[in-house]
């Protein structure tokens, strides 16, 4: 999948130790961090099957990464699937076409992967 802005990790975005190999980097988690972000992302996100597997193939691509943490929640930039465009996604507002037209009702789906990355990342190292 190609990515038009490329967002690069210094440390690792769970337990703050530098990372060192350029996967990591790309993605923002050391090895461990990455597999129990993943977990977690596969047993709490969603509602449905479908809707978890979306998530962790969202977080897997790195359609969805996490930039930095603000009063808001933590805010992500999330990719479109033709990579066409990139759009700001926390827990609460996403500003993707889909995210500025929907509801509390129906919150677009970019807004609970942020959510459930925002809760991985605050987990207890
Ligand atoms: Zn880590
Ligand atoms: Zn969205």
């Amino acid at each position: 999948m190609q990515t038009p802005a490329t967002v690069t990790y210094s440390c690792c975005l769970r337990c703050g130790r530098p990372l060192t190999s350029k996967k990591s980097r790309a993605r923002g988690y050391g090895a461990a961090c990455y597999a129990l972000v993943r977990l977690r992302i596969r047993l709490t996100t969603g509602t449905t099957p479908a809707q978890r597997a979306k998530a962790l193939e969202l977080v897997t691509d790195g359609a969805i990464l996490p930039l930095r943490m603000t009063s808001a929640g933590l805010v992500c930039q999330v990719v479109s699937e033709d990579g066409e465009w990139i759009h700001l996604t926390t827990p609460t507002h996403c500003s993707c076409p889909h995210g500025r037209r929907s509801t509390s009702v129906a919150r677009c789906y970019h807004t609970v992967v942020a959510g459930a990355l925002a809760a991985s990342l605050r987990l207890a190292v």
